[in-house]
């Protein structure tokens, strides 16, 4: 699949759409989901043009991946939720029911996520 250059959350990096911002460096952009599925439930992504988690960790460079993940970690740490707990999570591609065709990190927390993923004979 092709980088949509007009998809939501290119267009929020280039600042043609708000967002609630919760932190922005270099490598990565972290704000709060229009539809929170938890008292927590911020989105981190790329500075970069990449589709899903597969498309980043074929092709970004190491030292975007390394500030990346320093930068969802960072996020973590800021919203507090580190000490009680806390779920992140990527959906890539159909069967994950991936919406936006930029890759992005969900981070959940401030209540009991439960297990894991809905079991497959629910
Ligand atoms: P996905 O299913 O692609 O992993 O999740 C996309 C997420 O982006 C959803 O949780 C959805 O609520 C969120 N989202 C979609 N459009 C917007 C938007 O314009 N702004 C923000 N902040 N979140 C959005």
């Amino acid at each position: 699949m092709s980088y949509d250059p007009n998809n939501i959350f290119a267009r929020i990096l280039r600042g043609e759409l708000p967002c609630n911002k919760v932190y922005e460096d270099e490598h990565a952009l972290a704000f709060h989901d229009i539809a929170p599925q938890a008292p927590v439930h911020v989105l981190v992504i790329p500075k970069g043009e990449y589709v899903s988690q597969d498309d980043f960790s074929a092709g970004a460079p190491d030292a975007l991946i390394a500030g990346f993940w320093r930068a969802v970690g960072t996020v973590a740490r800021e919203l507090g939720v580190v000490e009680a707990g806390y779920r992140f999570l990527a959906n890539t591609g159909a069967d994950a029911h991936q919406e936006v065709p930029h890759f992005h990190v969900h981070i959940f927390g401030g209540r009991d996520l439960g297990r894991m993923i809905k079991r497959f004979d629910d």
